[in-house]
């Protein structure tokens, strides 16, 4: 709801814009998307954690809308990167595969050229772009950000868990040394550092964003902030070691928090506050079998690897202050979605000559109208695993994110009511045909309209 306060500060801001239009429409936003790896539904203070502090986020949450059912697009990091990049499904655009099901540093393919990205249709309305982070959508020059709509890139191409050295012990991940792993950090389509010191990484992401902001203070701006953490192996900078009761995972989590908390301090200095829309979400849930080096999915089921909600549903936090009504969200959403939403708030061209499968849910974040999305489709690699519709969610096959454990399918399939059953404890097929009569119809038009594009995750590169 808006309050009267801040019905007023509209009046005010509304006579401060002196000569300029009123339009009922808000003004073009700068937009920052900040991505976490791996981080799960219940690891920020603001979505339960109990030994986690972000009040970074926490704040952001109060100021903005916190989300409660918003999903990213897969189970695990390339698709979910490639998705929210395209607002599209990673079946349409082969980002995913049965076999490999995410790009390594072997891959010889990524995200096809053809394939239209935020940073195109933003960069298109006149936006400087950026991408700070962790890429995973091919690490080849013409898969690179420079090469899909980003000015700029700073990062890691692929995760930090790759290019894993022979010398490294069998515990790597949760014994980490940067050397163990020969990851490349690059500066547009250079490597300038290898191995990349992990330990600085967040740290110094934050400060590339921070000088991109300060940079096109006086453009509109996208900054795609893609955090390398808190995927395994974790690292953190001096200042964080110890800082956490969670221990390691924790002090990742913190550090990230505190980027946030620089990044909003800097478009504060800058005045840029009110015209900068902050998202704040995650690529996939929690990878449980890292145990304490893995977070927490909440009360959710499941967690990276796998189409429980606890794989894909996401802490979402979006702020924008004096344009999103601040409060709690129940309403549906995905990463996909960002592609839409953002490219309409910015003016962009929305394309028309392709099937996207995000939905604008502005009219949710500026609360003048309920979230279009209804249905969400959970894909494990090229397969259709589970569907949501409004509160129920079928599954017709079901399998833990790791361990090798074949895929289970159900016919019927299992129906959790994620109203009263978020955790997808009770199986409820029994007693509601209904819902799955509807969703099975979801299934068949979805499926009749889809066309697949080739898997772009198996090829590699010849061997040196
Ligand atoms: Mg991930």
């Amino acid at each position: 709801m808006v309050s009267l306060g801040r019905v007023a500060a509209l009046v005010v801001l509304v006579f401060s814009l002196g000569t300029q239009s009123v339009a009922a429409e808000p003004a073009r936003p700068n937009v920052i998307i900040v991505f976490a790896d791996d981080l799960g539904y219940g690891d920020l203070g603001c979505y339960g954690h109990p030994t986690i502090a972000t009040p970074n986020l926490d704040r952001l949450a109060n100021e903005g809308q916190r989300w409660t059912d918003f999903y990213s697009a897969a189970p695990v990091c390339t698709p979910s990167r490639a998705a929210l990049l395209t607002g599209r499904l990673p079946v349409r655009s082969g980002m995913c595969s049965d076999r490999r099901g995410v790009l390594f540093q072997d891959s010889a393919r990524g995200l096809p050229s053809d394939e239209i990205t935020l940073a195109e249709t933003l960069r298109g309305a006149g936006y400087a772009t950026a991408c700070v982070g962790k890429w995973h959508l091919g690490h080849l020059p013409q898969y690179l950000p420079t090469a899909q709509g980003f000015d700029r890139y700073f990062g890691l191409p692929y995760s930090n868990d790759m290019d894993r050295s022979p010398t490294a012990p069998r515990n790597a991940s949760v014994n980490p040394k940067p050397e163990y792993f020969n990851v490349p950090l690059m500066r547009d389509a250079e490597v300038v550092e290898r191995p990349a010191d992990q330990t600085t990484l967040t740290k110094r992401y934050t400060e590339e964003a921070i000088g991109f902001i300060k940079a096109n203070r006086d453009r509109p701006f996208f900054l795609y902030m893609a955090h390398t953490m808190p995927h395994v192996p974790l690292h953190r900078s001096e200042k964080f070691v110890g800082r956490s009761r969670r221990g390691i995972f924790g002090d990742v989590v913190e550090e990230i928090d505190d980027a946030v908390g620089r990044i909003v301090q800097t478009l504060g200095e800058l005045g840029l506050d009110r015209r900068t829309l902050v998202v704040f979400t995650s690529d996939n849930g929690p990878w449980l079998s890292f145990n304490e080096h893995g977070g927490s999915a909440g009360l959710l089921r499941g967690g990276k690897g796998s189409t429980w909600d606890g794989g894909m549903r996401e802490p979402a936090i979006f702020w924008w202050p004096g344009t999103i009504p601040p409060g709690t969200v129940h309403e549906m959403g995905s990463t996909m979605d960002l592609f839409v939403t953002c490219s309409r708030l910015g003016g962009a061209t929305v394309p028309d000559d392709r099937p996207l499968d995000g939905v604008d849910i502005s009219p949710a974040l500026l609360g003048t109208g309920p979230s279009p999305r209804q249905t969400m489709f959970f894909y494990r690699g090229t397969k259709l695993f589970a569907v949501r519709h409004g509160q129920y969610k079928a599954h017709f096959s079901t399998q833990p994110g790791y361990g090798g454990e074949p895929a289970a399918k159900h016919d019927p399939p299992l129906l959790f009511d994620l109203g009263r059953d978020p955790g997808e404890k009770r199986d409820v097929a029994k007693d509601h045909p209904d819902a799955i009569a509807q969703i099975r119809k979801i299934v068949e038009e979805h499926e009749s309209g889809l066309v697949r594009a080739e898997t772009q995750l198996e090829e590699r590169l010849t061997p040196q």
